[in-house]
């Protein structure tokens, strides 16, 4: 889903977008004419390769995602995560891909190299 950025509401207003088997879900609103402010959470299932034997496995992601939206360069210093968009567009399935290869880049080992670890820390 794209919005575009001039269009958001003033008012929190609720949204969900679902891109593949995960979804997220939250409010969004204006805070200035270059800033949005989105409190969302992503759910769903999604797939990471075990970095020890590659085997593909559905791993359920469950991430709270607050950030802002600037619409340009966002220059003011500020604590909370700014994301930069440049066509003047919201897209919501990008925001999801992003998010899920940041967590599928993370470490992850399958049921199986967890079991195999385990039995090996019991032999020695
Ligand atoms: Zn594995």
């Amino acid at each position: 889903m794209k919005i575009e950025f001039r269009k958001v509401p003033s008012n929190p207003k609720d949204f969900k977008v679902k891109f593949n088997s995960v979804e997220i879900e939250g409010i969004f609103c204006k805070m200035s004419s270059t800033l949005v402010k989105i409190d969302a959470s992503l759910s769903g299932i999604t797939q990471i390769n075990c970095d020890r034997c590659g085997k593909e496995e559905d791993v359920p992601v469950n991430e709270k995602l607050d950030f802002l939206l600037s619409d340009g360069v966002y220059t003011k210093e500020t604590d909370e995560l700014v994301i930069e968009i440049e066509d003047s567009f919201i897209d919501f399935d990008e925001i999801i891909q992003s998010e899920l290869s940041s967590i599928q880049s993370d470490y992850h080992i399958c049921d199986e190299c967890e079991q195999n670890n385990k039995t090996i820390e019991q032999e020695f």
